[in-house]
């Protein structure tokens, strides 16, 4: 059968047949997937008549953005001329700070309807591009007016919208369910931030309830979230972060985007934030900060020694102009690394790992400075935009392995962009070598989208 064509309705249980298939950090020919209920129950020879064929094709453990907001979707092509000026106190005219009053207008002018549309268009482009997980990173909640009034029921209105984009998309979601309270280190929030806002710690843990109750469980999950050491009082962020760890649920939150977070920081505690958390917080593998992008080598040591994840978002780094993350000194120490499409100007698995390593690069005017400890930077790379990102949100996927979850991307190998690929150069030719377009098919769960190549 051609598996082009159409969409492959799931089935109780398949025998999934590709010419190749990525397991253990190589590919191997003839390998079949078995899967039943959403998740891997064999691997091996083709043992019975496969119901999905794919000749031509190799199968990879779908691809994992860790961080994102699907809404900021809505501003791609918008915000990249040069600011009139920066916000008002910002330090560096034309900076983070003046891209996010762009942000913040955005948000004033999001619905329900809208936010589902911008979501779903997210999600459906991301597994277009063969991401099958994406960590939703949520904290634009309630439809209030732009100064936090208006109607009580609308609190929490956008949730429900983000949770069915993923849905309707059919991608799979860890909503990471971001606790959000000041406005600046002891400063109230201001206008638009509060439709962000988190009254208390009880709230929060009530919406979390809700959110998780509200989750499709073959696909859907929630984790703890706080938005920044600027959003949360380090005292709530302490016991947030001792409630997530009783739970067994993972912990994300943005840390030392921008410069100006560190000096208010100090202001306010004395210490980086990096340093802040490392003294309070127990942080342990199910951890995950975002960006890191000014973290000093000792802090990100201290991060690598306790097994947390620093996620990048290298097009959104870029973008922003924000910095580059000191990624040697965390790798020396064993780090685990992460990627995420964050505010998705762009959305390409491929083109957000090469430039993980690229910025590198070019920063240390060498050749892999990322990656590096094998002899196969794209296998490595590939590791970091699958296995870890399943890793740093607790997901059993990201690999291919019995009882794993069934996400996978399928890559054409007939593609002009593979031309020359070998069993030995595959992962770096997919990583280095290609768009979007080389990936003609996902499966989250067992469901299948493909498209025609
Ligand atoms: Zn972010």
């Amino acid at each position: 059968m051609t598996p082009f064509g159409g969409r492959v309705e799931q089935r109780t249980e398949q025998l999934v047949h590709p010419d190749w298939t990525w397991i253990n950090g190589r590919l191997e020919r003839g390998v079949a997937l078995g899967i039943d209920g959403g998740r891997i129950t064999y691997l091996g020879p083709p043992n019975r008549p496969s119901t999905l064929r794919l000749p031509g094709k190799a199968l990879v453990p779908g691809f994992v953005s860790a961080h994102s907001h699907a809404f900021q979707r809505g501003l791609r092509g918008l915000v990249e001329g040069r600011p009139d000026a920066g916000a008002a106190g910002e330090a560096k005219p034309g900076g983070f700070f003046s891209w996010r009053d762009a942000m913040y207008a955005l948000v004033d002018r999001l619905t329900e309807e809208s936010c589902y549309e911008l979501s779903k268009q997210c999600f459906s482009e991301m597994l277009a591009s063969g991401f099958t997980t994406v960590g939703e990173f949520h904290y634009v909640r309630h439809l209030l007016d732009a100064n936090g009034q208006g109607d009580e029921s609308k609190r929490y209105a956008l949730d429900g919208a983000v949770l069915a984009a993923a849905r309707d998309a059919g991608i799979r979601i860890v909503l990471l369910d971001a606790c959000y309270m000041t406005g600046g280190f002891g400063k109230p929030l201001a206008g638009g931030q509060r439709r962000f806002e988190t009254r208390d710690e009880r709230e929060y843990w009530s919406r979390f309830d809700a959110l998780a109750a509200a989750c499709d469980p073959a696909t859907q999950s929630v984790g703890v979230t706080a938005h920044s050491v600027r959003a949360v009082p380090i005292d709530i962020l302490e016991r947030l972060h001792a409630e997530s760890v009783r739970r067994n649920a993972v912990f994300h939150m943005h840390l030392e985007e921008v410069r100006q977070e560190i000096a208010d920081c100090m202001a306010a505690h004395g210490r980086r934030p990096c340093q802040l958390l490392l003294e309070r917080l127990a942080i342990d593998g199910r951890f995950t900060v975002v960006h890191a992008t000014h973290t000093t080598a000792e802090d990100l040591g201290g991060l690598a020694e306790r097994g947390a994840t620093v996620c990048l978002c290298p097009l959104t780094e870029a973008n922003l102009g924000d910095g580059v993350c000191d990624v040697g000194s965390f790798r020396a120490k064993g780090g685990h690394l992460a990627i995420g499409t964050d505010l998705n100007s762009r959305l390409s698995a491929t083109e957000e790992l090469r430039w993980l390593e690229y910025v590198q690069r070019l920063r240390h005017e060498k050749r892999v400075v990322a990656v590096g400890s094998t002899a196969d930077a794209g296998a490595e790379l590939l590791a970091i935009g699958t296995a870890n990102g399943a890793r740093s949100l607790g997901l059993d996927a990201g690999a291919f392995q019995v009882g794993a979850l069934a996400d996978a991307a399928i890559v054409d190998l007939n593609h002009s962009t593979m031309a020359g690929w070998t069993p030995e150069t595959f992962a770096s030719h997919l990583v280095f070598g290609t768009g979007t377009s080389a990936v003609c098919g996902t499966c989250v769960g067992g469901r299948w989208k493909i498209r025609r190549a």
